[in-house]
């Protein structure tokens, strides 16, 4: 007789990126970290940064020419 265990795990949670070019700022969320290795921007070819994003974690981007860009983040809960 054998006994059988079933070891129950949350399922993976995948990382995610916020992304955003440092010359045209350009933005974008990369929706898995693991699988993200870009380091140039898609337009403009120069350099990206990025920030982890948590999973309850949300943005919102805003760009005005006299002010610049405004990235805005907040949590869901
Ligand atoms: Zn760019």
């Amino acid at each position: 007789m054998s006994d059988v265990i079933q070891v129950i795990t949350a399922p993976e949670q995948k990382r995610r990126l916020f992304v955003i070019c440092d010359n045209c700022f350009w933005v974008a969320s990369a929706i898995d970290a693991e699988k993200f290795d870009a380091t140039s921007c898609p337009l403009c070819n120069e350099r990206i940064s990025s920030s982890p994003l948590v999973d309850n974690e949300s943005y919102s981007y805003n760009y005005d020419e006299r002010r610049g860009v405004e990235v805005d983040f907040r949590s869901s809960r």
